[in-house]
């Protein structure tokens, strides 16, 4: 059986995270998401809010569960024997930070690979912060995240309608 560790904030889930793990649902028995504890980053949601509202989106999918964790990401791959973490690449502005992160997990752990999908076109210019900074000033984000998400954004910016 593969498992792999998709990990991030996820503050929030968007449609582009979706669409990471969906396509490497083809790729593993089991797909972990494995939502970032922040220590020095503000996230708009805290960590159980996030589990939550992914653990809802996802909770047709069986053969994938959501955690919190906080440490190192190839610490918590060996716990629940993973061979690989899951990563999303959008614009060439992600290659730098992926390649620092990669290069170190497999110095800590060479038998832990790392696996990069390439975005999908049309969302390869989304992020969290878009559908945050969207939400927040009032703009409909139905496009960019699920509608759980949406609601989310909603209550936290205190709008009945986005
Ligand atoms: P982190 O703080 O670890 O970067 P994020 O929640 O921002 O967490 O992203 C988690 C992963 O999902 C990263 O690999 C990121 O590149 C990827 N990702 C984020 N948005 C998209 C998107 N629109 N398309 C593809 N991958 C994405």
């Amino acid at each position: 059986m593969t498992i792999a560790v998709y990990p991030g904030s996820f503050d929030p889930f968007t449609f582009g995270h979706l669409d990471i793990l969906e396509r490497s649902t083809k790729l593993f028995d089991q797909v972990i998401v494995a939502v970032l504890v922040h220590p020095t980053k503000t996230c708009l949601f805290g960590v159980d809010k996030r589990v939550e509202i992914i653990t809802d989106v996802l909770r047709n999918k069986p053969n994938v569960s959501v955690e919190n964790f906080n440490g190192l990401v190839v610490d918590f791959c060996k716990q629940r024997n993973s061979c690989a973490i899951i990563r999303g690449l959008r614009a060439v502005s992600d290659y730098d930070y992926e390649l620092q992160i990669s290069s170190i997990n497999k110095q800590l752990s060479p038998e832990i690979e790392t696996i990069f999908l390439m975005s999908s076109m049309q969302y390869s210019f989304l992020s969290s912060s878009i559908a945050k900074e969207i939400a927040k000033y009032g703009g409909d984000v139905s496009a960019l995240v699920p509608p759980r998400v949406e609601a989310e954004l909603r209550k936290a910016y205190g709008k009945r309608e986005l």
